[in-house]
Protein backbone atom coordinates (compact mmCIF):
# COMPACT_ATOMS: atom_id res chain seq x y z
CA UNK A 1 0.00 0.00 0.00
CA UNK A 2 2.92 2.37 0.75
CA UNK A 3 3.92 1.92 -2.75
CA UNK A 4 7.97 1.08 -1.10
CA UNK A 5 8.00 4.67 0.42
CA UNK A 6 9.86 5.22 3.61
CA UNK A 7 8.18 5.19 7.28
CA UNK A 8 9.33 9.38 7.47
CA UNK A 9 7.64 9.81 3.92
CA UNK A 10 4.18 8.02 4.92
CA UNK A 11 4.23 9.78 8.12
CA UNK A 12 4.58 12.94 6.65
CA UNK A 13 1.98 12.00 3.99
CA UNK A 14 -0.80 11.69 7.15
CA UNK A 15 0.36 14.46 9.32
CA UNK A 16 0.21 16.70 6.55
CA UNK A 17 -3.42 17.34 6.31
CA UNK A 18 -4.70 18.03 9.87
CA UNK A 19 -0.83 19.71 11.34
CA UNK A 20 -1.78 22.22 8.19
CA UNK A 21 -5.20 22.98 9.02
CA UNK A 22 -4.62 23.31 12.34
CA UNK A 23 -1.06 25.83 12.07
CA UNK A 24 -3.64 27.75 10.17
CA UNK A 25 -6.20 27.90 12.98
CA UNK A 26 -3.86 28.50 15.10
CA UNK A 27 -2.45 31.81 13.27
CA UNK A 28 -5.71 32.69 12.55
CA UNK A 29 -6.97 32.16 16.04
CA UNK A 30 -3.75 34.56 16.94
CA UNK A 31 -4.86 36.99 13.91
CA UNK A 32 -8.41 37.96 15.33
CA UNK A 33 -6.82 38.65 18.93
CA UNK A 34 -4.35 41.47 17.11
CA UNK A 35 -5.45 45.13 15.95
CA UNK A 36 -5.74 44.54 12.74
CA UNK A 37 -7.37 41.10 12.35
CA UNK A 38 -7.17 41.33 8.45
CA UNK A 39 -3.44 42.09 7.67
CA UNK A 40 -2.40 39.09 9.81
CA UNK A 41 -5.14 36.84 8.76
CA UNK A 42 -3.65 37.32 5.29
CA UNK A 43 0.21 36.59 6.52
CA UNK A 44 -1.18 33.77 7.94
CA UNK A 45 -3.03 32.66 4.56
CA UNK A 46 0.25 33.50 2.31
CA UNK A 47 2.57 31.91 4.85
CA UNK A 48 0.26 28.79 4.53
CA UNK A 49 0.35 28.99 0.77
CA UNK A 50 4.24 29.13 0.81
CA UNK A 51 4.17 26.08 3.14
CA UNK A 52 2.35 23.69 0.85
CA UNK A 53 4.07 24.69 -2.30
CA UNK A 54 7.16 23.76 -0.32
CA UNK A 55 5.33 20.32 0.20
CA UNK A 56 4.44 20.42 -3.49
CA UNK A 57 7.57 20.18 -4.77
CA UNK A 58 8.93 17.40 -2.18
CA UNK A 59 6.38 15.17 -1.95
CA UNK A 60 3.94 15.32 -5.28
CA UNK A 61 0.49 13.85 -6.09
CA UNK A 62 1.24 14.15 -9.64
CA UNK A 63 4.57 14.71 -11.12
CA UNK A 64 3.05 16.35 -14.06
CA UNK A 65 1.03 19.03 -12.26
CA UNK A 66 4.61 20.29 -11.27
CA UNK A 67 4.83 21.69 -14.85
CA UNK A 68 3.78 24.93 -15.41
CA UNK A 69 0.22 25.60 -17.83
CA UNK A 70 0.75 29.22 -18.49
CA UNK A 71 -1.90 29.95 -16.44
CA UNK A 72 -0.47 30.94 -13.24
CA UNK A 73 -0.77 34.88 -14.02
CA UNK A 74 -4.23 33.88 -14.35
CA UNK A 75 -4.86 31.87 -11.46
CA UNK A 76 -3.46 34.76 -9.12
CA UNK A 77 -5.35 37.56 -10.88
CA UNK A 78 -8.70 35.81 -10.50
CA UNK A 79 -8.01 34.84 -6.78
CA UNK A 80 -7.38 38.74 -5.92
CA UNK A 81 -10.55 39.52 -7.90
CA UNK A 82 -12.96 37.15 -6.58
CA UNK A 83 -10.97 36.75 -2.85
CA UNK A 84 -9.30 40.11 -2.22
CA UNK A 85 -12.43 42.24 -4.14
CA UNK A 86 -12.87 45.04 -1.26
CA UNK A 87 -9.15 44.87 -0.05
CA UNK A 88 -7.55 44.51 -3.64
CA UNK A 89 -5.31 47.93 -2.69
CA UNK A 90 -3.76 45.45 -0.50
CA UNK A 91 -3.30 43.08 -3.21
CA UNK A 92 -3.73 40.11 -0.76
CA UNK A 93 -6.56 37.33 -1.51
CA UNK A 94 -8.69 35.19 0.42
CA UNK A 95 -10.12 37.62 2.76
CA UNK A 96 -13.09 39.53 0.65
CA UNK A 97 -15.89 37.38 2.70
CA UNK A 98 -14.21 38.21 6.15
CA UNK A 99 -14.11 42.49 4.94
CA UNK A 100 -17.18 41.97 3.80
CA UNK A 101 -19.05 39.99 6.77
CA UNK A 102 -17.36 43.03 8.65
CA UNK A 103 -18.86 45.74 7.31
CA UNK A 104 -22.24 44.07 6.51
CA UNK A 105 -23.13 42.16 9.71
CA UNK A 106 -23.44 44.71 12.20
CA UNK A 107 -25.46 46.37 9.82
CA UNK A 108 -28.17 43.36 9.13
CA UNK A 109 -28.49 41.55 12.68
CA UNK A 110 -31.99 42.05 13.89
CA UNK A 111 -33.28 41.87 17.04
CA UNK A 112 -35.47 39.23 16.59
CA UNK A 113 -32.10 36.63 15.47
CA UNK A 114 -32.86 33.56 16.62
CA UNK A 115 -29.04 32.68 16.58
CA UNK A 116 -27.22 30.52 19.45
CA UNK A 117 -24.39 33.10 21.06
CA UNK A 118 -25.19 31.75 24.38
CA UNK A 119 -23.60 28.67 22.37
CA UNK A 120 -19.60 28.40 23.05
CA UNK A 121 -18.09 30.41 20.06
CA UNK A 122 -16.29 26.27 18.70
CA UNK A 123 -19.93 25.31 18.44
CA UNK A 124 -21.46 28.03 16.87
CA UNK A 125 -18.88 27.88 14.01
CA UNK A 126 -19.78 24.74 13.33
CA UNK A 127 -23.01 24.90 13.15
CA UNK A 128 -22.12 28.39 10.67
CA UNK A 129 -20.07 25.77 9.16
CA UNK A 130 -23.01 23.26 8.36
CA UNK A 131 -25.56 26.10 7.38
CA UNK A 132 -23.03 28.21 4.82
CA UNK A 133 -22.05 24.60 3.50
CA UNK A 134 -25.81 23.88 2.41
CA UNK A 135 -25.31 27.15 0.38
CA UNK A 136 -22.18 26.07 -0.79
CA UNK A 137 -23.55 23.01 -1.71
CA UNK A 138 -26.69 24.04 -4.02
CA UNK A 139 -24.54 26.88 -5.56
CA UNK A 140 -22.04 24.85 -6.57
CA UNK A 141 -24.20 21.69 -7.81
CA UNK A 142 -26.41 24.52 -9.34
CA UNK A 143 -23.21 25.56 -11.19
CA UNK A 144 -22.66 22.15 -12.71
CA UNK A 145 -26.31 21.22 -13.50
CA UNK A 146 -27.77 24.71 -14.99
CA UNK A 147 -25.61 25.86 -17.65
CA UNK A 148 -26.14 29.48 -17.66
CA UNK A 149 -24.45 28.99 -14.25
CA UNK A 150 -21.74 26.18 -15.53
CA UNK A 151 -20.08 29.21 -17.87
CA UNK A 152 -18.66 30.85 -15.17
CA UNK A 153 -17.84 27.57 -13.31
CA UNK A 154 -15.90 26.26 -15.79
CA UNK A 155 -13.18 28.48 -15.59
CA UNK A 156 -12.27 26.91 -12.41
CA UNK A 157 -12.41 23.63 -13.90
CA UNK A 158 -10.79 24.14 -17.17
CA UNK A 159 -7.17 23.79 -15.21
CA UNK A 160 -5.65 20.14 -16.13
CA UNK A 161 -3.74 20.89 -13.04
CA UNK A 162 -4.58 21.30 -9.44
CA UNK A 163 -1.83 22.95 -7.03
CA UNK A 164 -2.23 25.37 -4.36
CA UNK A 165 -1.77 28.76 -6.92
CA UNK A 166 -5.31 27.75 -8.27
CA UNK A 167 -7.45 27.41 -5.62
CA UNK A 168 -8.84 30.95 -6.08
CA UNK A 169 -9.47 30.73 -9.86
CA UNK A 170 -13.10 31.57 -10.05
CA UNK A 171 -14.79 33.88 -12.01
CA UNK A 172 -16.17 36.93 -10.04
CA UNK A 173 -19.90 35.85 -10.66
CA UNK A 174 -19.45 32.59 -9.85
CA UNK A 175 -17.68 33.58 -6.70
CA UNK A 176 -20.42 35.92 -5.42
CA UNK A 177 -23.01 33.72 -6.13
CA UNK A 178 -21.07 31.43 -3.84
CA UNK A 179 -21.11 33.93 -1.38
CA UNK A 180 -24.36 34.90 -1.16
CA UNK A 181 -26.10 32.10 -1.21
CA UNK A 182 -23.85 30.68 2.06
CA UNK A 183 -23.66 33.92 4.00
CA UNK A 184 -27.41 35.52 3.58
CA UNK A 185 -28.84 32.86 5.72
CA UNK A 186 -26.39 33.49 8.64
CA UNK A 187 -26.56 36.95 8.36
CA UNK A 188 -30.53 36.43 8.11
CA UNK A 189 -30.24 34.15 11.67
CA UNK A 190 -28.04 37.00 13.37
CA UNK A 191 -24.65 35.05 13.94
CA UNK A 192 -22.23 37.60 15.34
CA UNK A 193 -19.14 38.74 13.32
CA UNK A 194 -16.64 36.11 14.72
CA UNK A 195 -18.82 33.24 13.54
CA UNK A 196 -18.46 35.07 10.00
CA UNK A 197 -14.71 35.48 10.75
CA UNK A 198 -13.86 31.62 10.95
CA UNK A 199 -16.02 30.34 8.45
CA UNK A 200 -13.89 32.27 6.02
CA UNK A 201 -10.62 31.09 7.85
CA UNK A 202 -11.44 27.39 7.52
CA UNK A 203 -12.93 28.32 3.56
CA UNK A 204 -9.99 29.60 2.91
CA UNK A 205 -7.37 26.96 4.52
CA UNK A 206 -9.52 23.89 3.39
CA UNK A 207 -9.90 25.83 0.32
CA UNK A 208 -5.82 25.78 -0.30
CA UNK A 209 -5.60 22.45 1.02
CA UNK A 210 -8.34 21.00 -1.26
CA UNK A 211 -6.21 21.61 -4.49
CA UNK A 212 -2.84 21.12 -3.30
CA UNK A 213 -0.75 18.57 -5.06
CA UNK A 214 0.88 17.27 -2.35
CA UNK A 215 0.88 13.13 -1.86
CA UNK A 216 -1.32 13.56 1.61
CA UNK A 217 -3.42 10.69 2.94
CA UNK A 218 -6.68 11.22 4.74
CA UNK A 219 -8.16 8.52 5.51
CA UNK A 220 -11.54 8.71 7.62
CA UNK A 221 -11.23 12.60 7.30
CA UNK A 222 -12.53 12.00 3.71
CA UNK A 223 -15.95 11.25 5.31
CA UNK A 224 -16.32 15.11 6.97
CA UNK A 225 -13.86 17.05 5.03
CA UNK A 226 -13.59 18.21 1.58
CA UNK A 227 -10.03 16.73 1.33
CA UNK A 228 -7.52 16.78 -1.72
CA UNK A 229 -8.45 12.95 -2.90
CA UNK A 230 -11.96 13.85 -3.09
CA UNK A 231 -11.59 17.54 -4.74
CA UNK A 232 -9.81 15.67 -7.35
CA UNK A 233 -12.20 13.27 -8.03
CA UNK A 234 -14.32 16.18 -8.62
CA UNK A 235 -12.28 17.76 -11.31
CA UNK A 236 -12.23 14.66 -13.29
CA UNK A 237 -13.51 14.81 -17.11
CA UNK A 238 -15.79 11.88 -16.65
CA UNK A 239 -18.95 13.44 -15.92
CA UNK A 240 -19.76 10.89 -13.74
CA UNK A 241 -16.89 11.44 -11.42
CA UNK A 242 -16.65 15.12 -12.20
CA UNK A 243 -20.33 15.86 -10.80
CA UNK A 244 -19.70 14.69 -7.48
CA UNK A 245 -17.97 16.29 -3.94
CA UNK A 246 -19.67 19.52 -4.15
CA UNK A 247 -18.96 20.17 -0.61
CA UNK A 248 -16.37 23.05 0.33
CA UNK A 249 -15.42 22.72 3.31
CA UNK A 250 -17.62 19.75 4.63
CA UNK A 251 -19.12 16.73 2.92
CA UNK A 252 -22.37 16.48 5.11
CA UNK A 253 -24.47 17.64 2.05
CA UNK A 254 -23.04 15.22 -0.72
CA UNK A 255 -23.45 12.56 1.71
CA UNK A 256 -27.16 13.47 2.49
CA UNK A 257 -27.89 14.17 -1.22
CA UNK A 258 -26.28 10.84 -2.77
CA UNK A 259 -23.35 13.02 -4.46
CA UNK A 260 -20.50 11.96 -2.24
CA UNK A 261 -18.07 10.17 -4.58
CA UNK A 262 -14.63 8.07 -3.13
CA UNK A 263 -14.00 4.48 -4.61
CA UNK A 264 -10.70 2.66 -3.98
CA UNK A 265 -9.12 3.72 -7.20
CA UNK A 266 -6.73 6.86 -7.97
CA UNK A 267 -8.36 9.98 -9.09
CA UNK A 268 -7.43 10.92 -12.67
CA UNK A 269 -4.55 12.91 -12.92
CA UNK A 270 -6.04 13.92 -16.57
CA UNK A 271 -8.57 16.99 -15.58
CA UNK A 272 -10.45 19.60 -17.36
CA UNK A 273 -13.14 20.67 -19.43
CA UNK A 274 -14.76 19.68 -23.19
CA UNK A 275 -14.79 23.41 -23.94
CA UNK A 276 -12.30 26.11 -24.52
CA UNK A 277 -11.74 28.94 -22.40
CA UNK A 278 -10.37 32.21 -23.46
CA UNK A 279 -6.70 33.58 -23.24
CA UNK A 280 -5.78 35.91 -20.86
CA UNK A 281 -7.34 37.45 -17.84
CA UNK A 282 -10.09 40.07 -19.46
CA UNK A 283 -10.94 37.59 -21.84
CA UNK A 284 -11.91 34.83 -19.55
CA UNK A 285 -13.72 37.97 -17.26
CA UNK A 286 -15.80 39.00 -20.39
CA UNK A 287 -15.94 35.21 -22.43
CA UNK A 288 -19.06 33.98 -20.26
CA UNK A 289 -21.26 37.03 -21.43
CA UNK A 290 -21.21 36.52 -25.14
CA UNK A 291 -22.87 33.84 -26.90
CA UNK A 292 -19.92 33.10 -28.97
CA UNK A 293 -17.92 32.99 -25.57
CA UNK A 294 -20.63 31.07 -24.28
CA UNK A 295 -20.36 28.35 -26.90
CA UNK A 296 -16.55 28.02 -26.63
CA UNK A 297 -16.88 27.25 -23.10
CA UNK A 298 -19.76 24.49 -23.74
CA UNK A 299 -17.15 22.97 -26.68
CA UNK A 300 -18.55 22.49 -30.29
CA UNK A 301 -21.44 20.82 -29.81
CA UNK A 302 -23.23 19.39 -26.86
CA UNK A 303 -24.59 16.20 -28.27
CA UNK A 304 -22.19 14.84 -30.96
CA UNK A 305 -19.23 15.65 -28.49
CA UNK A 306 -20.96 12.55 -26.30
CA UNK A 307 -18.90 9.46 -27.06
CA UNK A 308 -19.87 6.24 -24.89
CA UNK A 309 -18.12 5.29 -21.84
CA UNK A 310 -14.69 3.16 -21.36
CA UNK A 311 -15.06 0.22 -19.27
CA UNK A 312 -13.42 1.96 -16.67
CA UNK A 313 -15.85 4.54 -16.60
CA UNK A 314 -18.56 2.46 -16.55
CA UNK A 315 -17.43 1.05 -13.39
CA UNK A 316 -16.70 4.78 -11.90
CA UNK A 317 -20.85 5.14 -13.21
CA UNK A 318 -21.74 2.31 -11.47
CA UNK A 319 -19.96 3.35 -8.37
CA UNK A 320 -22.33 6.33 -8.31
CA UNK A 321 -25.17 4.86 -9.21
CA UNK A 322 -25.77 7.91 -11.46
CA UNK A 323 -26.71 7.63 -14.99
CA UNK A 324 -24.63 9.52 -17.30
CA UNK A 325 -23.64 7.38 -19.84
CA UNK A 326 -21.74 9.81 -21.83
CA UNK A 327 -18.70 11.70 -21.06
CA UNK A 328 -17.44 15.26 -21.64
CA UNK A 329 -14.50 15.74 -24.47
ZN1 LIG B 1 -16.96 22.44 -9.51
ZN1 LIG C 1 -11.50 22.89 -7.58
Amino acid sequence: MNDGKSALYMATSWALWPALFAAGLIGAGFAFHTKVPLLWFNLVYLTLVAAIASFERLMPYEQDWLKHDGETFNDIAHTLLTKGGVQIAAAIGASAPMALATVVQPALTSPTAIWPDQWPLVFQVVLGLIIAEFGLYVAHRAAHEILSLWRFHALHHSVERLWVVNTGRFHVVDSLFKIALSQVPLYLLGAPLPVFLWISAVTAFIGLLTHCNMDVRTGPLDLVFSTPRLHRWHHSKVLAEGNTNYGENLVLWDQLFGTYFNPARRPPAEIGISGRIAEGFIAQLVQPFSAKGFKQILGRRREPQMRPLSQEEQVAQSDIGRHSRFKRR
